[in-house]
């Protein structure tokens, strides 16, 4: 069973006297700076120059530097800027930066795992993934709750990196809840695991193959639209709250007989076996090769995947029924 950390098992103490440096202010950098900061903990926003964040992060009532800046000035650095760029800024700003016994900190182990930042020897590095976006760490902890997250350490120069790690964890929120012990490893191929087979992938996939098998049988597509895709909030939601029998537990007699009998035929032993060689290519490096030498050459695949995403017909027809729900805020995309 996993080892669980509690706030009784984290000292804040440990961060008395330590500058905190977050790099980025988007999703996970405002709620860890503003928790921190009302942790009592000394935290500064790392930013670039002309940075939309920058204004938004002083609005909040922190203090911004450049990234170069904050990094000095810092004894802990959080990585908070997307994982694609982090590499370039790491290389240009916070390596130079980081002194003895310092702290370089990740809310992801991609950079460090697959090698793509390598921190001097003489400091420690560790992780503190909190397992929910930004927003939700922040209300969490206004509310005098917090979200559960991961910790590791990759790199133990003081001895003490776990606890310090355990202290951030505390600050922002995450011991009220629970933090697992893991390692950079296991996080990020679990993590890239999920969002290629069900999270993202394989659920995107699974709605439009159910859509397209509707319409192409002569159904009428915004019927199918509903079918495939609409109501699957309502399972997840369901799945969500209480697990999956909770789901069945949930639904008509008919939905659990046909689902319980028909399911296992659509996700069957291929599709597993499937999986297994996708599990292969993220532990092999293979797929996070594929993925940086993708960005050195400009995204080209990418960027058609993302089009023909962008213009499948499921899109069109799902664009006119949310017309139809008022309770949808809807999400810009442009
Ligand atoms: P975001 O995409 O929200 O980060 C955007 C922030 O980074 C903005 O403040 C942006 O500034 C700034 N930024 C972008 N480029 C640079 C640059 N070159 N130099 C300095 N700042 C820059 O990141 P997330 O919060 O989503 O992710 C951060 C880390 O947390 C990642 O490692 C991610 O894997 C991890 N994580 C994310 C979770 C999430 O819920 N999103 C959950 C758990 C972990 P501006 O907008 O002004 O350009
Ligand atoms: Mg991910
Ligand atoms: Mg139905």
């Amino acid at each position: 069973m996993a080892k669980i950390y509690y706030d009784g098992d984290a000292d804040l103490e440990l961060l008395k006297g330590k500058n905190v440096a977050v790099i980025g202010y988007g999703s996970q950098g405002h709620a860890h700076a503003l928790n921190l900061k009302e942790s009592g903990v000394d935290v500064v926003v790392g930013l670039y120059e002309g940075s939309k964040s920058w204004k938004v992060a002083e609005k909040d009532g922190l203090v911004v530097k450049t990234v170069e800046k904050a990094s000095e000035e810092a004894d802990v650095i959080m990585m908070l800027i997307p994982d694609t760029v982090q590499p370039a800024v790491y290389k240009k700003y916070v390596h130079e930066a980081l002194e003895e016994g310092n702290m370089l900190m990740f809310a992801h182990g991609f950079n460090i795992h697959y090698q793509q930042i390598i921190p001097p020897s003489y400091v420690d590095v560790t992780m503190v993934a909190p397992k929910s976006p930004g927003h939700i760490v922040r209300r969490m902890y206004q509310e005098g709750k917090g979200v559960p997250a991961l910790v590791a350490v990759h790199q133990d120069y003081s001895g003490k990196a776990l606890d310090l790690a355990l202290a951030y964890a505390k600050a922002i929120g995450c011991t009220r809840a629970g933090v697992i012990e893991t390692t950079f490893r296991e996080e990020t191929e679990t993590d890239l695991f999920g969002e290629q087979v069900d999270l993202c992938g394989g659920v995107a996939e699974l709605i439009k193959a159910t859509w397209e098998t509707m319409v192409e049988a002569g159904y009428q597509p915004e019927v199918a639209y509903f079918e495939a895709l609409h109501e699957l909030k309502l399972i997840v939601d369901l799945i969500y709250e209480g697990g999956i029998y909770a789901m069945w537990y949930s639904v008509s007699d008919t939905a659990k007989y046909g689902g319980m009998t028909r399911g296992k035929r659509i996700i069957n032993e291929s599709v597993k076996e499937e999986m297994r060689k996708i599990l292969k290519e993220i532990q092999s490096g293979e797929f996070a090769r594929e993925w940086i030498l993708e960005n050195m050459a400009g995204r080209p695949s990418y960027s058609r995947l993302l089009e023909m995403e962008k213009n499948h017909p499921i899109e069109e027809v799902g664009k006119e029924l949310r017309k139809m729900m008022p309770w949808l805020k809807g999400i810009d995309t442009e």
